[in-house]
């Protein structure tokens, strides 16, 4: 199973599907990502706030994996922006990780109150040049975030990470990282379960043999989205990544993304402060 790879706007690529580790409790992070890894997965979502980093650091170092051939994200948290503390975030983070640099650091939500998101944007410019993060992106912006971001950054964001499943699609924001040249990750990329049950799916998942989130997995892949589903069940953890030997037709696809219901399961980013 190969998993492709999608190129960055900075030259980069990263695999298209990973493991994400939000709500993994601290104690279980390392066998959870250990076993993912063993899956063969090398795409890891991780965050500062998920307090879990040094979990994840060592699965990492006890794989044996080549440095260059996993792909680690972490993310930096909204109170230490506001505190002007991004730079020691990072390396707070790579510390617990046990690592000399992720490959992509994403300001976790744009918190925009007070527009201290456009500081830490900067921040993430010098950390990137530093070497201390491959790429660096955003999590939760909105387009007129990313247009103040381009006001007044150098760089264009590799990367939005946003809640996107069958259920919410924010499409207008898809097509401003699409016209901005920045590509799309989808968290909570199986609507935590709540779309399992919806006919389309259910269809798709008996006509293939499959599960429903192997059909939602598909579907994402297949619009060409960054996606990383969660689990802590290790039979899961593998059908999530075993999703390479079936493919939608064009109506499946379709008859899915007409779920579309402004299903959000999360904050809006306007009003996380
Ligand atoms: P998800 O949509 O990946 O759903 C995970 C849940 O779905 C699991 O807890 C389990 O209950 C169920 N599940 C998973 N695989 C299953 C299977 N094969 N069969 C049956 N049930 C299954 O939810 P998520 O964890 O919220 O999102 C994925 C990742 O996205 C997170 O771990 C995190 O890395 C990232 N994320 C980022 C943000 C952000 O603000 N940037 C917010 C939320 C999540």
């Amino acid at each position: 199973t190969a998993v492709p790879e999608i190129t960055l706007n900075d030259g980069t690529t990263i695999p298209q599907l990973g493991f994400g580790v939000w709500q993994v409790p601290a104690d279980e992070a390392q066998d959870v990502v250990a076993e993912a890894l063993k899956v063969g997965y090398r795409h890891i979502d991780t965050a500062a706030i998920y307090g879990n980093e040094e979990g994840v650091g060592r699965a990492i170092a006890e794989s044996g994996i080549p440095r260059e051939e996993l792909y680690i994200t972490t993310k930096l948290w909204v109170s230490d922006f506001k505190a002007g503390q991004t730079k020691e975030a990072l390396r707070t983070s790579l510390q617990k990780l046990g690592l000399d640099y992720v490959d992509l650091y994403l300001i976790h939500w744009p918190s925009p109150e007070d527009e201290k998101y456009l500081e830490a944007w900067k921040a993430l410019e010098e950390l990137q040049a530093e070497g201390l993060t491959r790429s660096i992106g955003v999590s939760n912006f909105l387009p007129h975030h990313l247009d103040r971001v381009a006001e007044v950054g150098t760089k264009t964001p590799a990367i939005n990470q946003i809640e996107l499943h069958p259920a919410l699609q924010q499409r207008q924001v898809q097509e401003a990282n699409e016209s901005r040249g920045i590509k799309t990750q989808a968290w909570s990329p199986l609507a935590q379960g709540a779309v399992f049950g919806d006919e389309p799916i259910v269809k798709a998942a008996e006509a293939h043999g499959v599960s429903p989130a192997q059909v939602i997995i598909r579907w994402h892949l297949q619009q060409g989205r960054i996606l990383f589903p969660k689990s802590v069940t290790p039979e899961r953890i593998a059908s999530n990544f075993d999703v390479f030997g079936f493919e939608l037709s064009d109506a499946e696809v379709d008859a899915i993304t007409a779920l579309e219901r402004d299903g959000r399961t999360g904050m809006h980013p306007d009003s996380f402060n």
